[in-house]
């Protein structure tokens, strides 16, 4: 670790990790059917698995079961978000990077990667085209570099808040960035982010620090999965978590990401507000242990099981996966995805449609446009969403988790998701999109059962098309 600035970690830090405890909970034989449903029957009552519980869902390989397993996603996905999906799109700012880790083209000894960190002005420039095409939640993502500090990402933050056209402005902006110290958290918190992102990559020791050698930032397990403790303590209460899925057992990582939720919810109140679960992609240059790939079905067990494990924390599914899989696996709990995305620096002004592997990250397995693939989710009875108010109105951490109760959901989310969506159908929509959109928004009003949130949502509604009128949540 010589070369390397001194890490403090937080007081609660503790490798809370036990390789040979989680490992002994998915060896074991199949359980029996009764226990498998014992479970399934717990989460349907919207409590969150303990681990051994959800290493019980994991192992139950007959077909049957895991047929159970996934009607029991659905329905707790129905239960507790509705039909709502929640849109946004990734913006990479700069792909310098320190690091090694063996998958990521962005890794420092990669001589195929073209480094570039985008200028202001080239920002404001990524962040119209986004808005152009009707974007309002954006998640910035950056290489681990000194040139990226807390200050730079705070004011690459205030430039995309800064930036409008038209109707357009980002309500929202996320962060995928290393790890900070507690200072660090502020800085950003300062600058307005909604959730910060931190993935763990691999939950699994030795598979961790055969990916990242020990001598780089990143090969440092503790410092990493301590990360969300530091935000938390920093006044960052909406923090993302995720295991990049392939690296090690996909059934292992499951039950850390469980493991590590559980650790936030004890210690501080809360648990993540999200957890991804990118799957491994093809990527210049990268080594990887082929062995561990999972498939299209495990990856969908592995979705279920983390939906029922954890009742309110939101699911991200990215554009890494193809369009007939995303729209699958949506279904079985997906809260979150991203659309129109590209990965590669500048792409929202600069690509054509071919995806360039030297300027990516990785390859990307769905590159519709933001506009298909809304037409798509409102075909399949999706309503699509913008909306941003519980952070912007302080409903997280904590207090968003008291909201996270079907009444809430009715009352604020439904009409927020509708609203957001005219704007959508009114300011960038095909019309082929408008129309499927502004026939979903009828079936929806039609169904709402308080007739005063009916009258006012519809007025809303009418301001929204008839006037400029924008950015107006319950
Ligand atoms: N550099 C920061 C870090 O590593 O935490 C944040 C950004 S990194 C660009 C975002 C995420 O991309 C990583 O955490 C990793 O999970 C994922 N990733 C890297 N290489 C990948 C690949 N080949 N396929 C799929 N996802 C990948
Ligand atoms: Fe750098 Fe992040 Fe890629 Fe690792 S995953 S090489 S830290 S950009």
């Amino acid at each position: 670790m010589s070369g390397l600035p001194a890490l403090t970690l937080s007081p609660t830090a503790t490798d809370f990790i036990d390789d040979g405890y989680l490992e002994g909970l998915i060896s074991v034989p199949a359980p029996d059917p009764a226990q498998v449903r014992e479970v399934i029957a717990k989460s349907l009552a919207k409590e969150a698995l303990t681990v051994a519980e959800t290493a019980v869902l994991l192992r139950a390989d007959a077909p049957e079961l895991v047929e159970e397993i996934f009607a029991a996603a659905r329905e707790l996905k129905r239960r507790v978000y509705g039909n709502r999906i929640v849109l946004f799109a990734p913006l990479y700012i700069g792909n310098a990077c320190v690091n090694e880790c063996r998958y990521c083209g962005f890794r420092q000894s990669n001589d195929e990667s073209v480094r570039r960190t985008l200028t202001e002005v080239e920002i404001a420039a990524q962040v119209t085209a986004l808005e152009a095409k009707g974007h309002k939640r954006l998640i910035l993502v950056f290489g681990e570099h000194p040139d990226y500090s807390a200050e730079f990402m705070a004011r690459c933050v205030s430039t995309v808040y800064n930036t409008r056209h038209g109707h357009g402005e980002i309500r929202r902006v996320n962060l995928n960035a290393a790890p900070l110290d507690h200072e660090g958290y502020r800085t950003v918190k300062a600058a307005g982010i909604g959730t910060y992102q931190i993935f763990q990559e691999s939950y699994h020791h030795e598979t961790y620090a055969r990916m990242h050698p020990p001598r780089t930032r990143k090969g440092n397990f503790l410092y990493r999965l301590d990360g969300l403790s530091r935000a938390m303590e920093a006044g960052c209460d909406d923090v993302g978590i995720g295991a990049l899925v392939g690296l090690y057992d996909w059934r292992f990582e499951t039950l850390g990401l469980v493991s590590h939720a559980r650790f936030l919810q004890q210690h501080y109140g809360v648990g993540p507000h999200t957890i991804s679960f990118p799957r491994l992609r093809p990527a210049s240059g990268a080594q990887f242990d082929a062995t561990r790939f999972v498939s299209d079905d495990q990856f969908k067990r592995l979705v279920a099981v983390l939906r029922l494990a954890v009742p309110y924390t939101g699911l991200i599914l990215t554009a890494r996966e193809r369009p007939e899989l995303r729209r699958e696996v949506m279904a079985f709990g997906v809260s979150q995805i991203d659309a129109g995305s590209r990965i590669e620096i500048g792409g929202y002004t600069e690509a054509g449609d071919a995806q360039c592997m030297e300027r990516e990250q990785f390859e990307l397995g769905d590159v519709r446009s933001l506009d298909t693939v809304m037409r798509q989710l409102m075909e399949d009875g999706y309503v699509p969403s913008f909306c941003t108010a519980c952070y912007r109105l302080g409903r997280t951490g904590e207090h968003f988790m008291e909201f996270a109760i079907p009444g809430f959901i009715k009352r604020f989310c439904t009409p927020n998701a509708l609203t957001t969506l005219a704007e959508y159908l009114t300011d960038y929509a095909s019309p082929e999109t408008r129309a499927a959109g502004e026939r979903l928004i009828g079936e929806e009003l039609d169904r709402l059962e308080q007739p005063e949130l009916r009258a006012e949502l519809t007025a809303r509604l009418a301001e929204i098309r008839g006037s400029d009128t924008r950015d107006v949540y319950f």
